[in-house]
């Protein structure tokens, strides 16, 4: 007998049709003798519409607010799910994140969690009943409903997982598992057995949306077994695993793309000590995320700052530099939505030189601009005009030797 907890992403709970069918597999678990929790997040597109919503009443709106509203789309899949459960005799009972209860920070709109009490779920499990969980949200200090940001019921479901003692958290997603990049713009795209903790952090980190990056963060720290696996199909999926785990390690284990970020550049800056605290501190103040810097070269005494922030945090980046403008004395910004981050990792880049290189060549061979260039330990991305986001990752793709045979 295993504790299990069992994910499902919003495709696979998209209609009623795709519930039963989530509840079958449920069924499978228990009638094998497992215990099993489950976490769901909103049926597809839901997510989207409750956040559309928000946005179209106030781009600057109430993260509070935001909160109580987009939480509701994981509710409605908790409490169905439940029904299809007992309608097929399994026992089984919907829990909302501030029940359990699933304690988070309170950065609402990207919370994280602080933890959550298993106890009352374990004597649920030991009596055979199913707890469906609502992915993506939890209670914050100020009492009310936080989000753990997008994919955020991937980290509800291995925080459930680290809480509960599980044995395995399987997320069940639209994929049969995870691959080199992502299959549905590269169909040459390889199913990897397993990938380490570390690889799959920083791919997620960089874009690959099959799993939220804090959900692997906290895998890593947890020691949860994560596996990855298709709710369409029985193919064995991908498991997330110790480097030692993995016999042969390529150089690159795989290439991911983001549209999610936004460039800012501030022009005509001085040149002087200081500068740099001035712009990023109020924007780390204003809660915004930022992800690749470069600063050009001095000329007369000035110089321009390029950055990336989140789309969805750009109004709130224009409204904080708009705000420090006298104080910081700069001429212009402008900003740019039509751009991609293009990334390569593998740990195999601390030993191995010439994956940049690759990089760049692969990409200058198909009359590609790199924007911004930034670089970790085993981690190369670039940022391009979004256009060629798909020739960029399949020309990699290709230049790496990944592409399936
Ligand atoms: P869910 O709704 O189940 O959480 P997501 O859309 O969040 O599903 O994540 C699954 C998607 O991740 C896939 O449909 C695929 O397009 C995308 N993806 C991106 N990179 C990868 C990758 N390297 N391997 C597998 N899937 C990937
Ligand atoms: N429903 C949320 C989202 O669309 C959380 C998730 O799916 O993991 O981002
Ligand atoms: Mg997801």
């Amino acid at each position: 007998m295993a504790r299990i907890v069992m994910k499902f992403g919003g495709t696979s709970v998209a209609d009623l049709d795709r519930i039963r069918n989530v509840a079958a597999r449920v069924k499978r678990e228990v009638d094998a003798g497992n215990q099993v929790a489950v976490v769901v997040s909103a049926m597809a597109g839901a997510t989207n519409q409750l956040v559309g919503w928000c946005e179209a009443l106030s781009p600057l709106f109430d993260a509070r607010e935001y909160d109580a509203v987009v939480a509701t789309g994981e509710q409605v899949t908790a409490g169905l799910l439940a029904i299809a459960l007992q309608s097929i005799g399994i026992e089984a009972r919907s829990w909302a994140g501030w029940q359990i209860a699933v304690d988070t920070d309170g950065q609402h709109g990207k919370a994280r969690i602080n933890g959550i009490e298993g106890e009352v779920l374990i004597e649920r499990l030991s009596r055979g009943q199913v707890p469906v969980v609502a992915g993506f949200q939890g209670i914050g200090p100020d009492n009310r409903i936080t989000t753990l940001g997008r994919g955020g019921s991937d980290t509800s479901a291995v925080a459930l997982a680290a809480a509960l003692k599980a044995d395995r958290c399987d997320i069940y997603t639209d994929v049969d598992g995870i691959y080199t990049t992502d299959p549905r713009i590269v169909p040459k795209a390889r199913k990897l057995a397993k990938i380490t903790y570390e690889e799959m952090l920083e791919l997620a980190s960089v874009g690959a949306k099959v799993l939220q990056t804090r959900s692997v963060e906290l895998a890593m720290k947890e020691r949860v077994r994560v596996q990855v696996l298709s709710s369409f199909s029985d193919a064995p999926g991908t498991m997330v695993v110790d480097e030692d785990e993995i016999v042969e390690q390529e150089i690159v284990a795989g290439i991911a793309y983001s549209r999610d970020e936004a460039k800012v550049t501030v022009r005509r800056v001085p040149d002087k000590p200081g500068i740099a605290a001035a712009i990023f501190v109020p924007l780390a103040e204003a809660n915004i995320n930022v992800d690749m810097i470069v600063q050009n070269v001095s000329e007369d005494g000035t110089t321009d700052m390029t950055f990336t922030v989140g789309k969805t945090d750009l109004a709130k980046a224009q409204a904080t530099l708009e705000a420090v403008r006298g104080a910081i004395g700069y001429a212009e910004f402008s900003t740019d939505k039509d751009v991609a981050k293009i990334s390569v990792v593998g740990v195999g880049m601390r030993s191995h030189a010439g994956v940049a290189g690759t990089m760049f060549k692969t990409l200058a061979d198909r009359g590609i601009n790199i924007q911004v260039i930034s670089t970790s330990e085993i981690k190369v991305s670039v940022l391009i005009a979004a256009e060629y986001t798909e020739l960029a990752v399949r020309a990699l793709h290709g230049a790496y030797d990944l592409d399936a045979q």
